[in-house]
């Protein structure tokens, strides 16, 4: 069968494929750590579970609006207003099947063949590819580690032209751990204001995922004048350790874009599971006390492997702002990060994303979302296979 040529030049996940081969090979009896999805380890916390149980008895299981439940897009939109200071209306927000599909419906949306995207590189595996399947082109946009990983608005100036139709800003960031202060944000905002037909798509699925004090910041608060351009993209997922109900959401800036939105999920996935969505109005409602509880967690982990990782030969791992992820610099090793990966997956058993993977050569991605035993066995073995890169 001939396929489509939109679907023949799509990339699989890397983050995904380096899992899957992680499981096979532990289905084989091999002894795999993986540190390569992110993925928290938690349950999802009890109150969630329970409120999902109890909409399905209730007979929850029937088709609900495309755009998400009413209750759920009010609290959502409560949630903005309290965590991040955003006022939507419910009619702007929309329920997705998970955040990366809240990024996919948005691309669809807006671009036509074509019309370029600008990514700062590192950049999460699915943008490039989500964007391609919407006809745009990628245009990316090397960070340098000097500078956190993060785009400088010189940078941002450069890979502008008349083609731009949207920028991503994934803040804090996959994979590189770094985030944008508010200055940081505003300075951005400056370029982005001499360019009035540029949309900025600012996925903050890991807001709450952060550390030493970093505040985060959303990126449509820090430039309230550019509000009518910003499409806000979060999710359950890493909050709330909900990957496999696949929730996410998206705040638009106008009632034109979400029902948009809307009219494609009319006519592609009739809207998020039903029963689901009322886990998802309950998270977002009722105590935050779990998130607290599993942030602690990663914060003891996250100080663990970063130190433990500085101490290895040929390793540099600076302190993530935010997420469970690190992206220490591994080209002391004299490997390409493809080739450290793959040796580390087949020699020492411990499965970890190649830095080439997300546009960042001679690096590393190491989710730290995988209990301490987990991570200082994984620490344990890479620290014995560093002796063994010489002899092959
Ligand atoms: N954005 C980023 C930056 C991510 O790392 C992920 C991870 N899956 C997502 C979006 C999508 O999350 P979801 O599982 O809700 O689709
Ligand atoms: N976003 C996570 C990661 O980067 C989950 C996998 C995926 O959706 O790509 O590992």
């Amino acid at each position: 069968m001939k396929l489509s040529s939109r679907i023949r030049s799509v990339k699989p996940s890397a983050t995904l494929s380096i899992n899957n081969k992680a499981n096979e090979l532990k289905a084989q009896g091999y002894q795999v750590i993986s540190m390569a999805v992110g993925e928290p380890d938690f349950p999802t916390p009890e109150h969630i579970c329970r409120a999902c149980i109890d909409a399905l008895k209730a007979g929850k299981t029937k088709y609900a609006a495309t755009n998400g439940i009413l209750p759920l897009r009010e609290v959502i939109a409560k949630k903005f207003q309290r965590e991040n200071h955003l006022n939507y209306l419910p009619q702007q927000i929309v329920v997705n099947t998970g955040a990366k599909h809240s990024v996919y419906c948005i691309f669809q949306i807006l671009l036509d063949p074509g019309d370029e995207v600008i990514i700062p590189a590192p950049y999460w595996v699915s943008y490039p590819e989500i964007v391609a399947l919407a006809g745009g082109k990628p245009v990316f946009v090397q960070t340098r580690e000097e500078d956190n990983f993060l785009m400088k608005p010189e940078q941002l100036e450069a890979a502008i032209t008349d083609r731009t139709r949207a920028l991503i800003i994934n803040t804090p960031t996959n994979p590189t751990g770094q985030a944008y202060s508010e200055d940081e944000i505003r300075s951005l905002g400056a370029v982005l204001r001499k360019h009035p037909d540029i949309a900025i798509v600012s996925d903050e699925i890991y807001e709450h995922l952060v550390y030493d004090g970093f505040k985060h910041v959303s990126f449509a608060a820090a430039l309230p004048d550019l509000y009518d351009r910003v499409f806000t993209v979060n999710g359950y997922a890493k909050t709330y350790s909900m990957t496999g109900w696949r929730l996410g959401y998206v705040a638009c800036p106008s009632l034109e874009a979400s029902d948009a939105i809307k009219r494609l999920q009319d006519q592609s996935t009739s809207g998020m599971t039903t029963f689901a969505q009322y886990g998802g109005v309950v998270a977002l409602r009722d105590d935050q006390d779990c998130v607290r509880r599993m942030l602690e967690n990663f914060d003891e982990r996250r100080k663990y492997i970063v130190q433990a990782l500085n101490e290895l030969p040929g390793v540099k791992c600076p302190n993530p702002r935010g997420t469970f992820y690190v992206f220490p610099n591994i080209s002391g090793w004299g490997l390409s990060s493809q080739e450290a990966a793959m040796r580390l997956l087949e020699d020492a058993y411990v499965a970890t994303v190649p830095g080439s993977a997300f546009g960042g050569e001679g690096h590393l991605r190491l989710s730290f979302a995988t209990s301490m035993d987990v991570i200082e066995e994984a620490v344990k073995r890479i620290a014995e296979w560093i002796p063994t890169i010489k002899n092959s």
